[in-house]
């Protein structure tokens, strides 16, 4: 049988991984636009100059040299899928045909409709390793930069920049910064790091247009509240360059004319199929998650199924997710400020640890633990096998494993709560 995998990101790479593993007859080939496997979660340690590109490679080692049973087609771009003849077409012209075909084609940023802004020739976005490269030429010492958006991945460019020595200032709508995946205490915490290391913070505002020179380089960036009708708070901030890190859309473009469903991404059943049955997605383009472990466990799930086992993908916990800067590492399971008056908050905060429970009917339905993340896993237990803490006579940040264990009579541990 013939596997084609388009993306070598981590659905892509998990997916051609399982599908040699699991089966001696299967051929695979891997098509990607990037000229390498790279891993996008580290760019910001390419962009301070911490890690050459070789070394944001992630694929186990010899994968791609090793393997007699796998093609790799680097630096290609496809530009069309013929579901009907079961062909991927790149832009040149050329073809690969295929028995099972893996979509895995990540996500593309999103560069809002804001006057100036797509015109601008100095406005970077921060998703590719070109993208980067970009910035690097920008990113002069002293030089200034803005960056719309504040949320971890506006973060990691951030931090990158500012250890190039770069005037760094951030312009985010949310009155916090990484408003989705932290509280107001949590996000004052990194503001406070982020601006003792020199970055400036305009939380609370948007953007409404950006000012171009003769040559169409954005020279200043023009914010007012986010909540104002009128722009006449207008505050302009001066910048060299720019950066656009205000999300991501999945990317399937080229799927247009093939007949296979999408709406805001692929459509997929639980065990990654498409509406076509020879055709599967994961990761950031199947649009249930945009973290890389769902990714990597999506791609593993199509593989399964790509070879007839029915496997089906079940973490539902899209929103987890783990940032460390400056030494301060936080983890974030589930939405941790859901609007439910339904819901209560259990905090504990020593000097250097800040936990917050969300809690529904007993149960933990989020929980942001910032300071240590040691206990992660204890945490993805309770809420995955939804545990009543209410029956956990302690207090909540004192939970260990054993609490959940006792040994039978046989000696065998089991399940105790
Ligand atoms: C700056 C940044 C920081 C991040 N930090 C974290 C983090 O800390 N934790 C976390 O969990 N996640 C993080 N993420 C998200 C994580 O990187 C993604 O969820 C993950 O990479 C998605 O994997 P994927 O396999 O779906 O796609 P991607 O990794 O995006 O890979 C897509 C692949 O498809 C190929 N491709 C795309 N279009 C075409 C085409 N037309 N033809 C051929 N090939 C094509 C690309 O070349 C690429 O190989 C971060 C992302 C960014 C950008």
């Amino acid at each position: 049988m013939k596997c084609v995998i388009i993306g070598m990101g981590p659905a892509g790479i998990a997916c051609a991984e399982t599908l040699l593993q699991e089966d001696a007859s299967v051929e695979v080939t891997i098509i990607a636009s990037d000229k390498a496997p790279y891993s996008r979660c580290m760019l910001h340690y390419y962009l301070d100059g911490e890690r050459s590109f070789d070394n944001l490679n992630f694929a186990p080692k010899g994968f791609f040299t090793d393997n007699n049973r796998l093609t790799v087609m680097p630096s290609k771009n496809v530009s069309e899928v013929d579901s009907v003849l079961k062909n991927v077409i790149f832009d040149d012209g050329t073809k690969v045909g295929y028995d099972k075909l893996l979509i895995a084609t990540g996500a593309k940023p999103f560069v809002p409709p804001i006057e100036g802004l797509h015109d601008a020739k100095n406005r970077c976005v921060f998703r590719d390793i070109d993208d980067v490269d970009k910035i690097i030429e920008n990113a002069k010492p002293n030089s200034k930069c803005v960056i719309v958006g504040a949320g971890v991945a506006a973060l990691d460019a951030a931090y990158g920049l500012l250890e190039k020595g770069v005037d760094v200032s951030l312009i985010e709508m949310f009155p916090r910064i990484s408003p989705l995946q932290l509280d107001d205490k949590a996000a004052y915490t990194y503001q406070k790091l982020f601006e003792e290391h020199g970055a400036k913070f305009y939380l609370g505002r948007r953007v409404i247009s950006v000012d171009l020179d003769e040559n169409s380089n954005a020279t200043a960036v023009n914010t007012v509240f986010a909540s104002a009708v009128s722009f006449d708070n207008n505050e302009k901030i001066p910048c060299d360059f720019l950066i656009v890190v205000a999300g991501v859309r999945p990317n399937f473009a080229f799927l247009k004319d093939s007949g296979i469903q999408t709406d805001k991404s692929i459509l997929v059943k639980r065990n990654m199929q498409s509406s076509d049955i020879d055709v599967y997605a994961a990761g950031d383009c199947a649009g249930q998650s945009g973290i890389w472990p769902n990714a990597k466990n999506q791609g593993v799930v199509a593989a399964k199924n790509m070879l007839g086992c029915k496997e089906e993908y079940t973490d539902i916990y899209a929103m987890k997710n783990t940032m460390n800067f400056y030494g301060l590492t936080t983890l974030t399971i589930g939405n941790v400020n859901v609007d439910d008056t339904n819901c209560q908050s259990d905090v504990y905060e020593d000097r250097n640890l800040y936990y917050r429970y969300v809690i529904k009917d007993n149960k933990i339905v989020a929980v942001l633990l910032q300071g240590s993340i040691a206990r992660m896993g204890i945490w993805l237990h309770i809420i995955k096998n939804n545990i009543d803490v209410s029956k956990i006579k302690k207090p909540l940040h004192k939970i260990r494993y054993s609490d959940f264990y006792k040994v039978d009579e046989k000696g065998a541990f089991e399940y105790a709560i």
